[in-house]
């Protein structure tokens, strides 16, 4: 260890998709073992109940580059975790933490993994994704438009299940429409689509349906949900998702 660091370590902890038995038994240990917890106000409620002795620092939604700093800052001399929804490398906190940890010199740091929403979705919907899959965020905040949707033209193109994160926000509902619109020149208005909203947590909604008519469904979207759209192979059955993997092209069942 270097002389510069006293004992301090920094952990990033996904906290998997919403209800606490999705939380992993390392996550739980890490969180418990902590001095501080750090993390936006709607994570931190998500583990209210095994955090009270801890000292919380609540920051807010878009604060994130401020409360890397104060991470970094604080695991240098004290045990901290810095939380994600979901997993930390699912647009989490992962990457920014990492950065500034880069530039602050010397600090012991691991990343705990976590549920991410797409798996908490995809187990709702059965079995769409299987295959090979694209994950795309609309959110246009960091990421230009030209970009997005060239990724879900390439995605669309190459027949890969797409899964949308951040869909829509309340400053910004037309790019939702505008990327089906995008997605619909590649694929067949009948592939299957689902939509899982708040998965895990209160309100969870699941509704599996066609791209085709996925617009009918556009006043639910929002910013706790994830729209899925299947492949050319995908198929609909019982309210469930199933993209074959290929079996029944190599085995006879
Ligand atoms: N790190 C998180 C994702 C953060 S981005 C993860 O790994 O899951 C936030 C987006 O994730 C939301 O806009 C929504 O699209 C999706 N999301 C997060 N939790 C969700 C949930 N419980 N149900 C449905 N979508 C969710």
């Amino acid at each position: 260890m270097s002389p510069s660091r006293s004992h301090g370590k920094l952990f990033i902890v996904g906290i998997g998709p919403g209800g606490t038995e999705h939380l992993t038994k390392k996550a739980l240990d890490v969180l418990l073992g902590s001095e501080y917890i750090i993390g936006n106000g709607t994570y931190l409620d998500q583990i209210k109940d095994i955090t009270h002795d801890k000292k919380i620092i609540r920051s807010s939604m878009g604060g994130e580059v401020e409360r890397a700093g104060k991470a970094v800052e604080l695991g240098k001399d004290h045990i901290v975790s810095i939380i994600s929804g979901g997993d930390a490398n699912v647009y989490g906190m992962a990457g920014i933490v990492l950065e500034v940890a880069q530039k602050a010199g010397d600090i012991e740091i691991e990343v705990i993994p976590g549920v991410t929403a797409i798996s908490a979705a995809a187990s709702l919907l059965g079995a769409p994704l299987i295959n090979d899959f694209a994950i795309i965020s609309l959110s246009d905040l960091l990421t230009p438009q030209k970009i997005i949707d060239h990724r879900l033209k390439c995605a669309a193109d190459a027949d890969f299940v797409i899964a949308l994160y951040n869909p829509k926000s309340r400053s910004r509902k037309e790019n939702f429409g505008n990327a089906l619109d995008i997605i619909r020149k590649h694929r067949n208005e009948n592939t299957p689509a689902g939509i899982v909203k708040s998965a895990t947590r209160e309100g969870e909604t699941v509704i599996a349906t066609t791209l085709g008519k996925l617009m009918d469904f556009n006043d639910i979207i929002d910013m706790s949900t994830i729209v899925l759209i299947g492949n050319s192979e995908s198929k609909l059955w019982k309210n469930r998702i199933i993209t074959p993997r290929g079996y029944q092209r190599k085995y006879e069942y």
